[in-house]
């Protein structure tokens, strides 16, 4: 049966990055599995990818097309070029393009590309210099910092829409204030926070929150912000906006916040595909669209199987009383927020529920 809309997550370069940040989530990934990295793509898996995105929506629909890494920029311009070129057979077809980058190869060729084929880009920016320079840095341990932020004056120059991406690691979750005035410093007004996870198959690592961290981060992050919005500065974060639009009936827009996997369509660059960013291992792979469609990944037992686990079945869940808007979040997620005994998600919503419903 032919869909109305379609999202994907293309990975053109792989697990291949310049950067070498120290909690790296798709590196760890891709060292779990057969093969850690499958290069470049080829022109001819990306027009195959295509033909079955047309294939899905029977020529006519919508299509969300994200590139993500590794990082994606690693497979040059023309790569880009190509794709937003083939595209065009399907006039029928309008796609929505967005990018996540570490924002350290892009210059004025690629910002004028984005802006004439209007990607949404996320740069990835861990707040200021110090936390930065600690936790990402390119292959020479060199710092990164000023280059992106030149490149993000570009972005802003040609007026391409841009987030900034944060991930919260244990020691920056110790200076939300510090965080929040960096963001208001450079009048950075879109802001998506990732809680930094432990390694595929651990429980904690030396960067992870724990719960108690997690929880003690977004309540005194909530505070700042609202102190923020109240003095005339808002910035949009992606917890909060999805919040307050499930405080006023709205479905949110972020994956996991219904306690429910979806498919997410994650085309590795040789054409694999997996269910889920987080689950780009042998054991989720739901074939290859060189010889699959994206029907037949949704017919397949994996799939089937990937969304049955995802219901959560820890304690806390059985009497909570958000249970109903949030049924356990993102199974991969919540490793740093829901334990057999505890939730600091629940103290946050505790928290910033209240305010948000009566804004
Ligand atoms: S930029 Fe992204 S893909 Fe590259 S090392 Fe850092 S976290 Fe990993
Ligand atoms: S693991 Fe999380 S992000 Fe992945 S599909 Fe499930 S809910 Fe969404
Ligand atoms: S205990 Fe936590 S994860 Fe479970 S439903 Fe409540 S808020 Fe969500």
């Amino acid at each position: 049966m032919a869909v109305k809309t379609i999202s994907v997550m293309i990975k053109p370069a792989s697990s291949l990055c310049n950067l070498r940040c120290r909690y790296c989530f798709y590196a760890d990934i891709s060292e779990n599995r057969t093969v850690a990295s499958n290069g470049v793509m080829s022109e001819e898996t990306t027009d195959i990818i295509i033909d079955r995105i047309a294939e899905a929506l029977e020529g006519k629909g919508t299509a969300n097309v994200s590139f993500q890494g590794g990082e994606p920029t690693v497979a040059g311009l023309p790569y880009f070029i190509h794709f937003a070129e083939k595209m065009k057979e399907y006039p029928d077809i309008k796609v929505n393009y967005a990018l996540q980058t570490n924002g350290t190869l892009i210059n004025e060729e690629w910002v004028k590309f984005f802006a004439d084929n209007h990607f949404l880009i996320g740069v990835s920016l861990d707040g200021y210099k110090l936390n930065m320079d600690h936790f990402r840095f390119d292959a020479e341990n060199r710092s990164v910092y000023y280059t992106i932020l030149d490149n993000i004056r570009l972005l802003k120059k040609h007026k391409v829409d841009f987030n900034i991406l944060t991930v919260v690691t244990k020691d920056l979750a110790k200076h939300a204030k510090a965080l929040l005035r960096f963001y208001k410093d450079n009048r950075f007004q879109f802001v998506q926070l990732i809680p930094c996870l432990p390694g595929f198959h651990e429980s904690t690592d030396a960067f992870a929150l724990t719960v108690n961290e997690y929880a003690s981060f977004y309540i005194e992050f909530f505070d700042e912000w609202l102190k923020e919005l109240k003095n005339g500065n808002p910035i949009s974060v992606n917890l909060f906006e999805n919040l307050y639009g499930m405080a006023h009936g709205q479905p949110p827009y972020q994956c996991g916040m219904l306690g429910m996997c979806m498919m997410q369509y994650v085309i590795e660059s040789n054409g694999d595909t997996y269910p889920c960013d987080f689950y780009c291992l042998d054991e989720y792979l739901l074939g290859n669209l060189h010889e699959h469609s994206f029907n037949d990944f949704n017919a397949s037992q994996t799939a089937k199987k990937f969304i049955a686990d995802s219901k959560c079945t820890k304690k806390p869940c059985e009497t909570c009383r958000y249970v109903k808007m949030c049924s356990g979040g993102c199974r991969r997620q919540n490793i740093c927020y829901l334990t057999d005994e505890e939730c600091a998600y629940q103290k946050v919503l505790d928290h910033v529920l209240p305010v948000l419903s009566r804004m």
